[in-house]
């Protein structure tokens, strides 16, 4: 018998269930069935799922569960991206400054706490990896794997050492990516300065960086623009004094400032292209800690500090100065504004392999299409390679080691997994012994291999059989960062094959209020909360209607509410015909309603399942919602109630159709709400794991009683809304009904009216359709 109400005690005991017999398992023995693969994200381990997380790990789960129904043999393994700056500050902020070795141990520490209290969390959404196959970026042969790839990358000339202008965050005293800024908006000041033209003139150039004065190496001006003409090949005078040349350049903006430009190595990505168009020499002004070198006066200072000195140095060479709203880019992660500096970095090649990278990516299935045009516009717009080196400690280090002379050298495959304190050590080619490089992996470096890691490379037998990975789920922020740099890093550089068939994007989940969540606005919303007030199955259902067509969309209390609702809706429908019991066999006598009912579920049957295909889960969601409420619930179970309480001739007839509607919409819903659904199947129909159970297959489609039915619902509608009016009861009996009717009603159906509607007669006529109860 079944519990009064469903509620979280159920899934957790499936939740166990699963757990316990490892419901889930890939079976590697087995040859025959088809693999799905899925490359999951690894979620950085905060120690907390966000609403993100729910929506995109709901996602990918549908498609696991969906694909086993269909008799796929589903690998399905799960991996942490471990390493990283936050958990460096979290475990700095507990136990201070330690030595590198000894940091290390109590962020691997921190991060398995971390890793215990997300993997609960995932167990509580009913996601179901096989956690046979976990991994973490953290550890050794996540390492050796990582810096296998990438000495492999240094031997075919895709990974080199330069120095190179490069963001730099001065507050995380570490490189960045150009993936990893966030611009904001920021009321600057813009100064008028005064520089000296070669007549003597006075020539005034706008900046917002007079800091940077020192480093001005050139003046540019637009080829159009009248004013400057003459100046193209002079000198300039800085307001220093320094000599510059000018030059006319057609990305100026005339209409900015005096229409004239100061170029310094470097304020912008501008002046870095400016720099190696006019081959100006790289002057460095501003060091890794943020403050100025090679500035006269202002050397030592902040960028800050070194502004308002210079400005009173500089005195009535400012002859004007006025506020600017303007963009600054700052680092993702502590939001400290970022600089350019010149510094010697680990790039990879992702300019001259643009191509290929473009190419790869159009032979993957992108859903939905539009997604890899985010991948195309990135690829197009870079301007520089990928710097994949970060000062860190907490990272996978670069098997790399330095020669004083400048020589680098790749570490020998037998040293990996490489530990700058433990490596073994190289003579260079100038005789001189090599030190190892201390630096660290962008994270993007880890997770950029992980469907080479979950196919076994190098294993060349594992990778024939796992290699591409059928699915890439992921969120459509990070197509720019993950798929771009894992399409460029498994494929190009390192298969040549596309690293999956299928990428499924999802969108982001923003706050009720439609604004991004964020701690400083209090909008947050945590699963950890929802799951205190609504069951797993109703945040995931929630999720199968979010997450469509890598949209944004704000949390929605009403989805989970309604969704929560279809859950009560579906468990007092099932314990009803629980009470009624089943049919033996499948009868013959299906009256017009019965044949209506499983015309519509072969209907529904036949679109969700093209839905599954094509990863349109709120499609499917919506029909079956739709379907099982009003057709089953508010229609069909009216239509029955006097046939499966009394001994009608045709009462075998209702109980199978109501049995096998009810099994069949389990198992479409089984992917999105498999608690409620394993639940029910256990205890109406078999004792077996749904997921074992197949896929429904669509019957044949009667449409003709389709539309007559409709007709019916009609008739059927209006004498209940009659009677409710008149305050009667719906089971009273009514003596006459005369219905006018465009079409002509068969025997068949006037006389389930009857029954259904109590009726002792009903009187036709040709005519508009109308409803008389006389
Ligand atoms: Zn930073
Ligand atoms: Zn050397």
């Amino acid at each position: 018998m079944l519990q009064k109400r469903y509620d979280r005690t159920i899934e957790e005991k499936w939740q166990k269930h699963w757990q316990e017999k490892e419901a889930y398992k890939f079976d590697e023995k087995d040859t025959k069935k088809p693999i799905y693969s899925i490359d999951t994200p690894p979620p950085f381990t905060s120690g907390e799922l966000h609403m993100g997380h729910v929506l995109s790990y709901s996602y990918f789960d549908f498609a696991a569960r969906y694909k086993r129904m269909r008799g796929f043999n589903v690998y399905y393994p799960q991996g942490w991206d471990t390493q990283g700056f936050p958990t460096e500050v979290r475990v700095e902020k507990k136990h201070g400054r330690l030595p590198p070795k000894e940091f290390r141990e109590k962020c691997v520490e921190w991060t398995g706490d971390m890793i215990v209290r997300m993997k609960k969390q995932m167990m509580e959404m009913g996601f179901s990896p096989d956690w046979r196959y976990e991994y973490r970026t953290m550890d050794p042969d996540y390492h050796q794997k990582v810096q296998l790839s990438l000495t492999k990358m240094y031997n075919d000339k895709l990974v080199y050492r330069d120095k190179y202008p490069v963001y730099w965050c001065p507050k995380c005293r570490s490189a960045v990516a150009k993936a990893e800024l966030d611009e904001i908006e920021k009321q600057g000041r813009l100064y008028d300065l005064k520089f000296t033209g070669p007549d003597g003139e006075d020539l005034i150039i706008a900046t917002t960086r007079p800091e940077l004065l020192y480093a001005c190496e050139a003046v540019l001006f637009h080829p159009d623009d009248a004013k400057y003409k003459q100046l193209q090949g002079k000198k300039i005078t800085t307001p220093l004094g320094k000599e510059v040349p000018a030059f006319a350049d057609k990305e100026v903006d005339m209409e900015f400032g005096s229409g004239l430009v100061m170029v310094c190595t470097f304020g912008d990505k501008m002046d870095v292209m400016w720099m190696h168009r006019y081959k100006l020499p790289l002057y460095e002004a501003i060091n890794a800690e943020g403050k100025m070198i090679n500035s006269g006066s202002l050397d030592g200072l902040k960028v800050a500090e070194a502004k308002k000195k210079i400005l009173e140095e500089l005195g009535d060479k400012v002859v004007k100065e006025k506020p600017l709203q303007q963009m600054i880019k700052v680092h993702d992660r502590c939001n400290g504004p970022v600089e350019l500096i010149a510094s010697m970095q680990w790039f990879a090649d992702i300019k001259s392999t643009a191509k290929k990278t473009k190419e790869l990516a159009e032979k993957i299935e992108w859903v939905p299409e539009f997604g890899i045009s985010y991948l195309i516009d990135w690829v197009e717009g870079a301007e520089w390679d990928w710097v994949i080196s970060r000062q860190r400690i907490f990272g996978t280090p670069l098997p790399f080691y330095l020669c004083e002379c400048g020589e680098t050298a790749a570490a020998d495959e037998d040293e990996l997994p490489f530990y700058p304190e433990k490596a073994k050590g190289k003579k260079c080619k100038c005789g001189k012994e090599m030190t190892p490089e201390t630096s660290t992996c962008d994270c993007w470096v880890d997770s950029s291999i992980t469907p080479l890691v979950v196919a076994g490379w190098p294993d060349e037998n594992k990778m024939k059989r796992f290699y591409p990975v059928s699915l890439r789920p992921q969120g459509v922020e990070i197509v720019r960062t993950w798929a771009f740099y894992t399409i460029y890093r498994s494929g190009v550089a390192l298969t040549k094959i596309p690293p999956f068939k299928t990428i499924l994007l999802n969108g982001n989940v923003l706050a009720p209020d439609g604004k991004k969540m964020s701690k400083s606005l209090g909008n947050i919303i945590s699963p950890a909360e929802l799951l205190r007030e609504y069951p797993t199955d109703a945040i995931r259902q929630w999720a199968a209607l979010s997450g469509a067509m890598a949209k944004d969309r704000p949390f929605s209390y009403e989805d989970i509410k309604y969704a929560k609702s279809f859950l009560t809706k579906v468990w007092n429908a099932a314990r009803f015909i629980e009470g009624l019991g089943k049919a033996e066999g499948k009868p013959e006598n299906l009256s017009a309603t019965d044949r209506w009912l499983l015309g519509k579920l072969n209907t529904v049957i036949e679109e969700c399942t093209e839905h599954m295909e094509r990863y349109e889960y709120h499609c499917l969601m919506n029909k079956v919602q739709s379907f099982f409420w009003h057709d089953f619930c508010d229609n069909y179970l009216e239509y029955v109630k006097h046939r499966v309480y009394t001994d009608a001739p045709n009462k075998g007839a209702a109980l199978y159709t109501l049995n096998k509607v009810l099994l069949e919409t389990l198992k479409l819903l089984a992917p999105i709400t498999p608690h409620l659904s394993e639940e029910l199947y256990n205890e109406l129909f078999e004792k077996k794991s749904i997921s074992a159970g197949k896929w429904p297959e669509a019957g044949e489609k009667d449409e003709e009683i389709v539309k007559k039915v409709e007709v019916l619902k009609e008739v059927v509608g209006r004498i209940r809304q009659y009677k409710s009016g008149n305050k009667m009861a719906q089971n009273s009996e009514l003596n006459k009904v005369r219905l006018s009717l465009p079409e002509e009603m068969e025997q068949e159906l006037l006389d389930e009216i009857k029954q259904i509607n109590k009726v002792k007669e009903i009187e036709t006529a040709k005519g508009e359709f109308s409803v008389t109860v006389v």
